[in-house]
């Protein structure tokens, strides 16, 4: 859709990544008048954006896909078991064109702002590109890993080569062929595009700051036996993950790891290490993500596999994470820790040396200058709020959400905020979000919302909201579901802490979706405790 739109919308999307193109999916087929805007030039989200070279889900594709339409999930077939960026990005346009979704969205349409009438009970929108509608209600699903962080690297306009953020990657691709190429940041995006672009590059300088803990994807090509017996049972396993506390599926647990003989343990993490999905080894035991002895443990096994893979002793304790594993978000990588063993790659330590300025010519640390030709950000996102609060959104009594977030992204049930009434996030704070299957999570959500809407529709309610009351006794709950946890002893995405000046609390549900979705629907049970609904 090219024209400028205008008008009344019931309900508004924004985003259309896989959570706001199964809520327009949604709307549509119940014929509720609704359009969705989305900044990229195409659907996918984080897959339109995130076009790096090496980009890959790190959830087999047999479950990160939709499981609303059977007929969908029993046509479509993955390459392979942990599908790459353009096969994610296909599937996405697979699904747009199979619903009829592009009829009611508009591309390249960034929303930049949203105000609250508090007569009329609706949301005035507009978009960079002059679009201007209402609504009566707005589902923003902007995704939690869409803002992008550059740091403010002093003389970054001054570098006379390209560089180029993992997640604004260029759609024609990037070369690296011959070229001196300078990478910063070792988070997933940095490990996934490290190894490929070792590849064609004449000389790779990593600059890392912490290390990674990742595990291998021991990827393959999807096997069809195993195709087959996924679509044969599909129903039953998307139930038994939808009843999963991060809505996935894995083999059983083995129970505490502190409880087992060094020789079984060993034998079990050497298991899970080969097995389908290294991530199987982060979920195998109960103690790991509470116990510090048990994490270490683990831990201590994956410094070993890096120590077994990285040639040089001195490399390979630099890239040796010390913090608790799991706690920054795990990676899944391809040939990672075997990259440092090229000759054409060198591992730079900025924690030890700090990045002063980037130059002309290069990066200067404290150690010297680095002549490169291009630079690559792997410096990651301002996650889960900073999707929401670069909306420019306006609330009741012209509240701003940067003002009401500017101690830490308050809400109830991870999907409402106190003076914004009738917005409702998907994958926002205070919800799973990030910690669980995204694309079930978005199902899950987006049925909810609905549910909710019908039955205000039902009751002649015409306002939503909730209290800051009902905030904190959320926030309770979710900051002591983390103190269960290891979680809050690192700093980390999770609490804002890669962002400067962010309030750093603790922003995803990690009791468990089971046990989220179960509050969820006992608070709208309860006669909406914690919602203010106005008729
Ligand atoms: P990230 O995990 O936040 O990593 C950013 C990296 O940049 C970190 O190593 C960070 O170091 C470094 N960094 C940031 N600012 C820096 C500075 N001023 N100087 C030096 N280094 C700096 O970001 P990401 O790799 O884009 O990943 C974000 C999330 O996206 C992941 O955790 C994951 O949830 C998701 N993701 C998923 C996949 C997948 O599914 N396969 C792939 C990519 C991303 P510090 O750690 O010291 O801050």
């Amino acid at each position: 859709m090219n024209e400028l739109v205008t008008g009344h919308y019931k309900v508004v999307v924004i985003g259309a990544g896989f959570g706001g193109m199964y809520a327009l999916h949604r709307l549509r087929s119940e014929g509720t008048q609704t359009i969705c805007f989305e900044a990229g030039g195409g659907v996918g989200g984080t897959w339109y954006w995130n076009r790096y070279p090496g980009a890959r889900v790190d959830i087999e594709s047999m479950q990160y896909s939709y499981s609303f339409d059977e007929e969908l999930q029993q046509e479509w077939s993955w390459p392979e078991n942990f599908s790459a960026q353009p096969d994610i990005e296909r599937y996405a346009n697979h699904v747009a064109d199979r619903f009829g979704l592009r009829e009611d969205i508009v591309f390249d349409a960034r929303v930049n702002s949203m105000r609250f009438d508090e007569e009329a009970n609706i949301w005035h929108l507009t978009t960079e590109r002059g679009d201007e509608v209402t609504a009566h209600y707005v589902i923003s699903a902007t995704g939690s890993l869409d803002a992008t962080n550059v740091p403010g690297f002093p003389g970054l306009d001054s570098f006379e080569g390209d560089w180029h953020h993992t997640s604004q990657w260029p759609k024609e691709g990037v070369s690296f062929d011959g070229l001196r190429v300078g990478v910063i940041g070792t988070g997933s995006s940095g490990v996934q595009a490290i190894p490929e672009i070792a590849k064609t590059a004449s000389h790779l300088h990593v600059f890392q700051r912490t290390p990674a803990f990742t595990m291998p994807n021991n990827n393959q090509p999807l096997d069809p036996d195993y195709e087959r017996e996924w679509k044969d049972t599909y129903a039953e396993r998307r139930e038994a993950m939808r009843t999963d506390q991060g809505l996935s599926m894995f083999p059983p647990k083995y129970g505490a790891i502190l409880d087992m003989e060094p020789a079984v343990r060993e034998a079990i993490m050497e298991d899970l290490y080969a097995s389908r999905s290294g991530f199987n080894l982060l979920v195998a035991f109960n103690d790991t993500m509470v116990n510090a002895e048990a994490n270490e443990l683990l831990a201590e096994f994956m410094r070993n596999k890096i120590r077994s893979i990285v040639t040089d002793p001195v490399v390979a304790e630099k890239l040796c994470p010390r913090y608790a594993i799991g706690t920054k978000r795990v990676c899944l990588d391809s040939g990672y820790h075997a990259t440092y063993n090229r000759e054409n790659v060198t591992l730079v330590d900025v924690r030890e040396s700090p990045i002063e300025e980037i130059t002309p010519r290069g990066v200067r640390t404290a150690d010297g200058e680095y002549e490169l030709d291009i630079l690559v950000l792997a410096t990651g996102f301002d996650a889960v709020s900073g999707s929401l609060t670069r909306l420019n959104v306006t609330g009741v009594d012209g509240l701003d959400l940067r003002d009401k977030w500017k101690d830490g992204a308050t809400n109830y049930l991870g999907m409402f905020v106190a003076g914004f009434p009738n917005l409702f996030m998907i994958h926002g704070p205070g919800s799973p979000g990030v910690l669980a299957q995204m694309i079930a999570g978005a199902e899950w959500q987006v049925q909810y919302v609905l549910d909710v809407i019908h039955d205000l529709d039902t009751r002649g309610v015409q306002r939503i909201d909730t209290t800051a009351e009902w905030e904190n006794k959320w926030d309770a709950e979710v900051q002591t579901a983390a103190s269960y946890t290891l979680f809050g002893d690192t700093d980390s995405w999770y609490k804002g802490a890669n962002i400067e000046g962010k309030p750093k609390s603790f922003m995803v549900y990690v009791g468990g979706y089971d046990n989220y979705s179960r509050r969820c629907r006992e608070q709208v049970e309860a006669d909406y405790e914690g919602f203010v609904l106005s008729p």
